[in-house]
């Protein structure tokens, strides 16, 4: 079942460290799972399926609600693991171990209220009734961006809607996952939810390439979103994508600078800047653009670096890799011409921590205004007018988030309206809630996480026609 392009030796069994973003110290040693091992997993999850598929919606959604009070009795055992291997706050990690409970309990609740289009007599002695069903089983590849709350949003409506999910996470992130899954072990039903553990070239592909795996969701890169398109295609499963973003944050003048600024902080900033939807071009009117780089160069001075039992404002890059990135992402901004206007480099201590950054003079074809960072730094580019503005906003090949700032709702709503994401703010960036659609539009990725949405990828449409003549 394995892709062909992966050769024996890239499939060995390979044992890989996990650390601690904070130090980089090695936290635990793991053993990347085989296809043969995800073989295993798929044949008992099918086998599940038979069951967890046939009980009502009541008796999933009492598990689901089981494994939310579970999951609170083990909270400050999660946000632990958490904050031990992605060095984040334990307010960070707080957050997102309430998030994914959120998810569990929105959809368990959701799944209890499926509707479709009107049973109904659409052909002469013949009523035609549409049935939802779930697709069955689903194999879910996270991002180490946000482990807890990625596994909720991915596993919480595919097994509210009656489907029995396979994770993979992250190989840089497994560990509160694989607690996940262990303490869910204990309330629902066995192998509804299970874990599979390596790299994506081997342990992922194996769930992608799978005959029995009938869906994939990824939540992770536009490089991962193609490599997976490319290997689904051929045993023709669904999938869910969300990817990349490179969100703008197109500002008219007239706009509450302090509270721009102050916006701004939490959306490119937060978690280091290492989210999707993340704030990372802003796109301002020329004449507001030297208020607006002093203005943001004030905060970004103060604003604390620092690991989980420092008090910090920003924690780590997640790895010493990813940091290089970043790192090689601004050198390459300055080879072409762009202007460092605060931060640019590492910090000089353990951990793989960045300093906050932002750059000017940057051209729209940069590789820095082109590609994801997903890292704390904020470009900023200057328009002449609205056309042009949106024209930058739209100029890149990520289509998942942004927002519009004016004093105007007419152009606030023709902006929004004009922009090619899937989520556009206005006067603000970055609120979220489970209740509301999040996911990309083409180059992002396709299918919605959070809201009821997100449960239209985890059922199939059946439609029943009978003969009513007879
Ligand atoms: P990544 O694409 O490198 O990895 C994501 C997951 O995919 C990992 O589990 C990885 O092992 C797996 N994977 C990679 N290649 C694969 C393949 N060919 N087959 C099967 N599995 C494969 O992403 P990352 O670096 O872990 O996370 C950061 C990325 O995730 C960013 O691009 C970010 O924008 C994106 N992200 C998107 C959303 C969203 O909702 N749209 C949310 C969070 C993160």
């Amino acid at each position: 079942m394995s892709n062909p392009a992966i050769t024996d030796s890239e499939t060995a069994p390979r044992v890989f460290d996990v650390t601690n973003a904070a130090t980089g110290a090695v936290i635990t040693s793991l053993t990347e799972m085989s296809p043969a091992e995800v073989d295993a997993k798929v044949a008992l999850a099918r086998t599940a399926f038979e069951g967890w598929s046939r009980e009502t919606p009541k008796v999933r959604a009492d598990a689901l609600f089981a494994l939310c009070a579970e999951l609170r009795a083990h909270g400050d055992e999660l946000i632990e693991l958490e904050v031990l291997n992605t060095g984040r706050s334990r307010v960070a990690a707080a957050a997102e171990l309430e998030h994914m409970v959120d998810s569990f309990s929105f959809y368990a609740g959701a799944a209890r209220t499926l509707s479709t289009m009107a049973a109904g007599e659409y052909v002469r002695d013949h009523t035609s009734f549409i049935k939802l069903e779930p697709v069955g089983v689903c194999g879910q590849i996270t991002p180490w961006n946000y482990p807890m709350m990625m596994a909720g949003l991915a596993i919480a409506p595919a097994i509210a809607a009656g489907n029995c999910s396979i994770i993979k996470p992250s190989e840089v992130t497994p560990l509160s996952t694989i607690r996940l899954v262990e303490i869910a072990s204990r309330v629902l039903p066995e192998n509804v939810m299970n874990v599979v553990i390596g790299s994506g070239r081997v342990t992922g592909d194996a769930l992608v390439t799978h005959d029995d795996v009938d869906l994939v969701s990824l939540i992770g890169s536009r490089r991962a979103g193609e490599q997976i398109a490319g290997n689904a295609a051929s045993t023709m499963k669904k999938l869910h994508l969300e990817l990349g973003g490179k969100a703008p944050v197109v500002v008219f003048p007239g706009v509450d600078m302090p509270f721009l600024v102050s916006r701004l902080l939490e959306a490119g900033f937060n978690n280091a800047g290492q989210d999707c939807t993340a704030a990372s071009r802003v796109i301002l009117h020329r004449s507001i653009q030297d208020e607006f780089l002093r203005a943001m160069t004030d905060a970004l001075r103060v604003l604390k670096v620092g690991g989980p039992d420092e008090d910090a404002a920003m924690g780590p890059l997640i790895s010493a890799q990813h940091l290089e990135k970043v790192i090689g992402m601004i050198e390459g901004a300055k080879r072409d011409g762009a202007e460092i206007v605060h931060g640019g480099s590492r910090l000089d201590r353990e951990g793989y921590f960045i300093e906050p950054t932002l750059i000017s003079n940057v051209q729209q074809n940069a590789e820095i205004v082109q590609q994801e960072v997903f890292g704390p730094v904020l470009t900023v580019q200057a328009f002449d007018d609205e056309q042009e503005a949106i024209e930058m906003a739209n100029g890149v090949q990520y289509d998942l988030a942004g927002s519009v700032w004016s004093g105007s709702p007419g152009q606030l709503f023709r902006v929004a309206g004009a922009l090619n994401f899937g989520t556009v703010w206005m006067n603000d960036h970055f609120p979220q809630a489970i209740e509301v659609p999040h996911g990309g539009l083409r180059y992002s990725g396709h299918g919605k996480d959070q809201s009821t949405y997100s449960l239209d990828s985890y059922l199939r449409v059946k439609h029943l026609m009978i003969n009513t003549a007879l």
